[in-house]
């Protein structure tokens, strides 16, 4: 996201030199920068206690398996925002979660925050608006049902990594 105009009061930005940021759209009005952003997202990769994984299919979009992913909200921190994502999509409780990695996502100009969460194994509860059906897989399966070149799949590496050196703590 770039700014061209101030999103408090609608005046033009000028360019102007701030610190080590070289130009920066400025606001004289409300004597602040705009810097450019990208879009924060949450992306989990949800375990239950015994490493099952759980994919969803969006309501939307293609018809495929996916992690679960969401927005963060303005003031919310990433660990709030995947919580309530899961809680919302899923019906599932986080028993913990642990930060991976991140990845900028050009195609929405989202910074994607990937998480390897464990989640407590219970009804499921879809959101009737977003998703259209869930299933658990064993991470092998769950590899497979995912698509080539879904985030999914580096996160799957990513925990067995960390499994593997036992450095995954959730
Ligand atoms: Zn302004």
């Amino acid at each position: 996201m770039r700014f061209d105009h101030c999103p408090v009061c609608g005046r033009l930005l000028e360019l102007r030199q701030i610190g080590d940021e070289g130009n920066v759209p400025f606001c004289k009005e409300c004597e602040r920068p705009w810097f450019p952003f990208s879009y924060p997202c949450v992306i989990c990769l949800c375990m239950d206690e015994d490493g099952n994984v759980l994919l969803i299919k969006q309501s939307y979009g293609i018809s495929r398996y996916v992690c679960v992913a969401g927005y963060i909200k303005a003031g919310e921190d990433a660990e709030t925002a995947l919580r309530r994502e899961i809680a919302e999509e899923t019906g599932l409780e986080v028993l913990g979660a642990r930060y991976l990695y991140s990845r900028y996502f050009e195609k929405h100009d989202n910074l994607m925050l990937a998480f390897a969460c464990r989640v407590r194994r219970s009804e499921l509860k879809l959101s009737a608006n977003e998703v259209s059906e869930a299933n658990w897989f064993t991470p092998d399966d769950a590899y497979n049902a995912l698509f080539e070149g879904a985030y999914g799949r580096d996160m799957l590496n990513e925990v067995k990594r960390l499994e593997k050196e036992g450095l995954l703590g959730i």
